[in-house]
């Protein structure tokens, strides 16, 4: 089985040992969604507290203005059925300064009035005061009552009207709100995650290759040692190192040793199997860890790959081989001890004359 994915597949066989979350990690998650809860919510709670004072201003002053109303056309009433009124003006005139005081001290956020409503109101007052204080003509005075009717009646809805205002701007302030909220906490867990993936693959990964990189080859050790020691599932150990490569090198430039060791990684995740591990294990050396029961069938595939190698056309048509030792692991071999198995079997492959595959235990030393 081969394939792209199959390096990526690999990383995930052997990843729990890498992934285990820590607890605390939770904890974390769980402290950051509580603080900015109460954070929105105590946010929410003042917002709202907020407004419920501003409608209940507005709701005083649309009662003030309603006083003016209806007031002024009991005076009127009282006054043509010939009482007097001078007692029922003072309540009048508090609930317009009442106004005026509200207009001038109004944010524009909470609702701004428009002054002319007062004004209007103010004005036809005086003027019914007047008329009445000069004991005008019932008709001029029927004629105010209607002028004065008007202004205050003006009052009142536009006072209703710059409410409802006020609280569809309240309605729309805290939809935004509540969606910068939903999308700084989906902006964080997206962050998050994507930084812990790269901060995950950053510690794992051999940049220049893709590879799996030299700490990650001791977590796939110990990985296939527990498999094996659970399951029986065998495995070999297999060392790679391009031949020549200081020539090339020497010959060609640095860069152009970048690229093919660039491209070697390439060419090695997909030739390695699902259940296989491929990591750069030095500068130019290769590990494989590979899943197999047996030396014949771990020949082949080290065959299969040094011949993919040699049989590759890399960038500039500079030719690339590559020696291969490996070594099968046998119950009670240590971790240290296959490693310099198959580190042996690769100098005997460099010795027997490069570009070709050793067997451990093949060696007679
Ligand atoms: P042999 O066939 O015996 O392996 O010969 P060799 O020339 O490959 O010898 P050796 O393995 O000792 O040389 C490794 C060279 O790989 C030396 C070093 O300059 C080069 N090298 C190591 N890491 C890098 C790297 O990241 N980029 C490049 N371009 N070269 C590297
Ligand atoms: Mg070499
Ligand atoms: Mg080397």
């Amino acid at each position: 089985m081969t394939g792209e994915s199959s390096s990526a597949s690999a990383g995930t066989e052997c990843s729990p040992v890498i992934q285990s979350k820590p607890r605390k990690t939770a904890v974390n998650h769980v402290l950051v969604i509580l603080a900015w809860l109460i954070l929105t919510i105590s946010g929410l709670t003042l917002f709202i507290n907020e407004n419920a004072n501003v409608i209940e201003k507005n709701s005083a002053l649309i009662n003030e203005a309603g006083k003016i109303r209806g007031g002024a056309q009991r005076i009127i009433k009282i006054h043509l059925s010939g009482k007097p009124v001078a007692m029922y003006l003072p309540e009048i005139e508090q609930s317009i300064d009442i106004l005026f005081a509200h207009t001038r001290s109004a944010n524009s956020f909470y609702g701004s009035y428009d002054e002319q409503y007062f004004t209007a109101t103010l004005g036809s007052w005086e003027v019914l005061v007047r008329l009445i204080e000069q004991d005008a003509p019932q008709d001029e005075i029927l004629e105010q009552s209607e002028i004065i009717w008007y202004s205050s009646n003006a009052l009142v809805a536009h006072i209703e009207h710059q409410t409802l205002a006020y609280t569809k701007r309240f309605n729309l302030v805290t939809a935004i709100f509540f969606t910068i909220v939903l999308v700084l906490l989906f902006v964080f867990f997206v962050t998050k995650h994507v930084i812990r993936d790269k901060i995950e693959y950053g510690s794992t990964h051999d940049l220049l290759t893709g590879l799996y990189n030299r700490y990650y080859f001791q977590e796939a050790l110990e990985q296939n040692y527990a498999s094996s020691k659970r399951t029986g599932q065998g495995f070999a150990l297999l060392m790679c190192d391009i031949d020549h490569f200081k020539k090339i090198n020497d010959t060609r430039g640095h860069p152009a040793g970048d690229r093919i060791l660039h491209e070697l990684g390439m060419l090695l995740r997909s030739v390695t199997r699902t259940m296989d591990t491929a990591v750069r294990y030095g500068g130019e050396e290769f590990a494989i860890l590979m899943t197999t029961n047996t030396t014949a069938e771990c020949e082949k595939y080290a065959e299969r790959i040094r011949h993919t190698v040699e049989n590759h056309r890399f960038r500039g048509n500079i030719p690339v081989t590559i020696s291969i030792g490996f070594c099968l692991y046998r119950s009670g071999m240590k971790r240290e001890q296959i490693i310099e198995n198959a580190d042996k079997a690769l100098y005997h492959a460099k010795e027997a004359g490069r570009n070709c595959v050793i067997d451990f235990d093949s060696l007679t030393v």
